[in-house]
């Protein structure tokens, strides 16, 4: 391939981006990578990792308040915005530079530039320049949506912005019920803003087990979030320093900030791909097949852009087996059911394999375990909330095929859950592992009332 610049031509460092083309060097392809905006992508730059440390930064004023049921006095406490973003924004420099040194040691070259496609085998960069690639991967992510048109949309932030304020804003409306808006709500709440959150739907976090929406919904209520449901922001105007957020049912709330996070938009605008009838999804995605290879023999497509199942762990996992597909010769197919994920509200959510709504839908017989507990630590510190705990079990053959967990920690157990329902194990399985006590988890091994029953068996 004489004519070919490089091997493998990836357009996008994000989580998918750099995992595929550190692979693909490591099988002895020679791998350049163009980024237009930073290395790491949306994880790592504006996404997960600077949420978390955010998300981290809300929380200790919920630990200050519990401090004093367990004897602490803590006076004078005060929250600066500038040094938690400071301090962010110099740990996210120092992970951008180590994933680029990890992309330098695996000799790929990288461009600081917008790719766009020539032809099914050239990509041109900002400069002009043009280089041949025998495989090109498309990483290229996805972007907030603002939705449709409304007055003064030119004032809404959307998750990037936040992410760079200036000033913790005193008032916040957020729009939207996924778990970015969510977890900002909380973050925003947690630091002390005053949050109202405005989504379209019944209720948030559409896509969860329904009770965990509830009670995650009656949670943040409590802890002083306005969760308004069934409405829209209609209109945004600015009125002296503040904003006046207009609602369908016409009612007004005033904000400092007004931020919307209604969804992502796969990054397929403006690539050239049009001309090369690569294949779009309904969903808005690129359409590939279970090795990521779009409708275009050597050009592949991994991560958001493809609008499968968007998390990072998915990402990177379908850029390592796109590498080791293409360049490690060993096809490898992604396999995207039971993904454990975790919402970082306050309190947590962590949620693996079916919903009861889908798991009444597609099995014969189910069985539903729940409980809901006061956490151990809440009796001294007067903490007003619930843990909640589901699973479901598939009745025919006993196996776990759904857990919902809403409390402290939910995430760091999700994920050992997850091993479990991903390797198949049984409700008697879970019966037969000893309690760790006292936890919140020894509940997920010490149900036995069922709370509801259903199919051809059904009892409820
Ligand atoms: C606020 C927020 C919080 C999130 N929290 C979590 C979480 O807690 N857990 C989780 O698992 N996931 C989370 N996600 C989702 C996660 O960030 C994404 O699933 C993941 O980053 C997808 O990786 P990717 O490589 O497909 O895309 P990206 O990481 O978006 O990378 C795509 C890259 O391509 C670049 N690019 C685009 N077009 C071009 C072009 N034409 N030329 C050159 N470069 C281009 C972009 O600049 C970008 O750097 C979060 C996302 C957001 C927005």
């Amino acid at each position: 391939m004489a004519d070919r610049d490089v091997d493998l031509f990836v357009i996008g460092a994000g989580s998918a981006g750099v995992r595929a083309a550190r692979v693909a060097a490591s099988h002895g392809a020679r791998v350049m990578v163009a980024e237009e905006y930073r290395v790491g992508g949306t994880c790592v730059i504006r996404g997960c990792v600077p949420k978390k440390l955010l998300v981290y930064a809300s929380r200790f004023s919920e630990e200050f308040d519990e401090a004093a049921g367990y004897g602490w006095t803590i006076s004078g406490r005060t929250f600066d915005w500038p040094t938690l973003i400071a301090n962010k924004d110099r740990e996210i420099a120092r992970l951008e530079a180590a994933y680029t040194a990890t992309l330098e040691r695996h000799n790929v070259a990288i461009v600081k530039s917008r790719a766009v496609f020539e032809d099914a085998h050239t990509v041109r960069l900002a400069n002009a320049m043009r280089i041949r690639a025998g495989t090109i991967l498309i990483a290229t992510g996805a972007r907030p949506n603002f939705g449709p048109e409304i007055p003064g949309l030119e004032h809404v932030i959307s998750s990037n912005e936040a992410f760079h304020l200036r000033e913790l804003p005193r008032r916040i409306v957020i729009q939207g019920g996924g778990y970015i808006a969510v977890e900002f709500a909380c973050i925003f709440a947690g630091l002390g803003s005053k949050v109202t959150l405005v989504y379209r739907g019944e209720n948030i976090l559409r896509g969860f087990d329904d009770d965990v929406r509830e009670h995650l919904r009656n949670e943040m209520r409590g802890r002083g979030i306005t969760v308004t449901c069934g409405h829209t922001v209609t209109a945004v105007q600015r009125s002296g320093g503040e904003f006046v957020v207009r609602l369908s049912d016409n009612s007004e709330v005033k904000s400092d900030k007004v931020m919307f996070a209604i969804g992502r938009r796969p990054n397929v605008a403006n690539l050239g791909i049009e001309p090369l009838k690569i294949r779009i999804h309904e969903h808005g995605g690129i359409e590939v097949d279970e090795f990521s290879r779009t409708s275009v023999a050597n050009i592949f497509a991994v991560g958001d852009v493809t609008n499968r199942v968007n998390l990072t762990p998915v990402a990177i996992r379908e850029g390592h087996a796109f590498a080791d597909t293409v360049f490690g010769g060993k096809p490898t197919p992604v396999d995207h059911s039971n993904v454990p994920t975790a919402v970082f509200s306050e309190p947590e959510v962590g949620v693996v394999g079916l919903t009861e709504a889908q798991a009444r839908d597609r099995l014969a017989k189910l069985d539903v375990y729940k409980t809901t507990f006061r956490p151990l630590k809440s009796t001294l510190s007067g903490r007003d909330t619930r843990v909640f705990m589901k699973l479901l079990v598939d009745a025919t053959t006993d196996r776990v095929v759904g857990c919902h967990i809403v409390g402290p920690d939910a995430g760091e157990l999700i994920q050992i859950v997850g091993v479990a329902v991903k390797m198949g194990a049984t409700k008697a399985d879970f019966d037969a592992t000893m309690a760790v006590h006292p936890t919140a988890a020894e509940e997920l091994v010490t149900m036995r009332e069922k709370a509801a029953s259903y199919g051809r068996h059904a009892a409820e």
